[in-house]
C-alpha cells in the first residue's frame, strides 16, 4: 500500500457533521502538505489513545473509515519501525471495537461447530491478494494457501505444507471446491522469466521449479515477442499446470473420480479489480464480467 494512496479515504470524514475533529492539529502544515493531505483536516496524534478517542466521539458508521484515516496519518507523519506494529495495532483495536462485536454471535457459533469450509483457495502470497475481500467470504468459508506463486507441488514431489493443506482440505474437512488464483504482476512469474532476480534466493528458486513446466509451454507455443504478453500467457499457463499438479494428489483424484469435487481456475487482474476464469469448454480464460454469477457458476469447471 502506497501512503500515497491513502488520502482519498479521508474526504467521507472531512465532510461528516457528527464526527468532530476532537484530535487538534499538532504538526506543522507543512507536514501535512508534503504529504498530499486536505489543508483542512487535523492532524493526528500517533498515539493510539488518540485513535482511540477519535473512534470513541464519531458515528459509529465512521469509525472503521476513522481507524485508516488514523492510520494513514500516523505512517505518513513519521514511518518508523514501530509505526508499522503500530498500524496492526490500530487495526487490531478496530476489529475488537467494531467488527468482532457485530459478528460475535457467528464466530462462536463456529468455535461451537467447527469449520466447514466450502472451497480450498490456493493463491499468491502478494500482499495486494486479498482473498477473502475479493470474494467477499466471511470466516469459516474458504481455507486458503498462500505460497509465492500459488503453486502446488505434484504429488510425491514434495512433502510440504502445500501437499498437506490440500489431502487436510479435501480429505478431512471435504471442501466442495477448489480455486487456484494466479494473478497480473506477480513476482513469481517474472522471476520465470528472469531466473537473475533469483540468483541469490536458492530457496525461491527451487520452489519455482514447481513452475517450470508452464514457461516450456509458453516459450514452445511461441506465441507472444513482448514480455507483457508473455507473462500474461504465463501467468495463465502456470495456472492451468497448478490444476493439472493438484490432480496428481489421490485424495483430489478420487473425489474428482466421484464427481464431488470441482477445480477451478482464476487470474485477477488487481488494478482493474477483474478476474479472468478457465472456462472448460472453450479451453480459454474468459473475464467474469458479474452480471450473471449463477449462469457463469456453471462453466469452467474442471
Ligand atoms: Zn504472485
Amino acid at each position: 500500500m502506497k501512503r500515497s494512496d491513502q488520502p482519498a479515504m479521508l474526504h467521507p470524514i472531512r465532510i461528516c457533521l457528527t464526527c468532530p475533529p476532537v484530535i487538534q492539529s499538532n504538526g506543522a502544515a507543512e507536514d501535512r502538505q508534503r504529504n498530499g493531505l486536505p489543508a483542512g483536516l487535523p492532524r493526528l496524534s500517533s498515539k493510539l489513545a488518540a485513535v482511540n478517542a477519535l473512534q470513541g466521539r464519531s458515528a459509529p458508521q465512521h469509525r472503521s473509515a476513522l481507524a485508516n484515516y488514523a492510520i494513514s496519518i500516523s505512517l505518513m507523519s513519521a514511518p518508523q519501525i514501530q509505526d508499522w506494529h503500530k498500524r496492526l495495532l490500530i487495526g487490531l483495536s478496530n476489529f475488537q471495537k467494531n467488527v468482532y462485536p457485530q459478528k460475535q454471535a457467528e464466530y462462536q457459533r463456529l468455535v461451537r461447530e467447527g469449520q466447514r469450509p466450502h472451497t480450498l483457495f490456493i493463491t499468491c502470497a502478494d500482499s495486494r491478494i486479498d482473498p477473502e475481500l475479493l470474494t467477499q467470504s466471511g470466516p469459516g468459508e474458504i481455507f486458503v494457501s498462500r505460497n509465492i506463486g500459488n503453486l502446488v507441488p505434484a504429488y510425491g514431489e514434495l512433502v510440504g505444507g502445500v501437499s498437506a493443506l490440500v489431502e487436510y482440505s479435501v480429505a478431512a474437512l471435504q471442501v466442495d471446491q477448489v480455486v487456484v488464483c494466479g494473478h497480473t504482476d506477480c513476482g513469481a512469474m517474472k522471476a520465470l522469466v528472469h531466473p537473475e532476480h533469483v540468483e541469490k534466493l536458492p530457496t525461491v528458486k527451487r520452489w519455482l521449479r514447481n513452475a517450470e513446466a508452464a514457461l516450456s509451454t509458453v516459450q514452445a507455443r511461441g506465441k507472444t515477442n513482448d514480455e507483457a504478453s508473455t507473462l500474461e500467457e504465463l501467468i495463465e499457463e502456470n495456472v492451468l499446470l497448478q490444476m493439472s499438479h493438484l490432480r496428481t494428489h489421490p485424495t483430489i483424484a478420487g473425489r474428482l473420480a466421484q464427481k464431488s469435487l470441482a477445480i477451478y481456475g482464476w487470474v485477477y487482474d488487481i488494478g482493474h479489480g477483474q478476474v479472468r476464469m478457465f472456462d472448460d469448454q472453450q479451453q480459454r480464460f474468459l473475464t467474469f464480467d458479474g452480471s450473471d454469477p449463477e449462469l457463469q457458476a456453471s462453466s469452467g469447471i474442471s
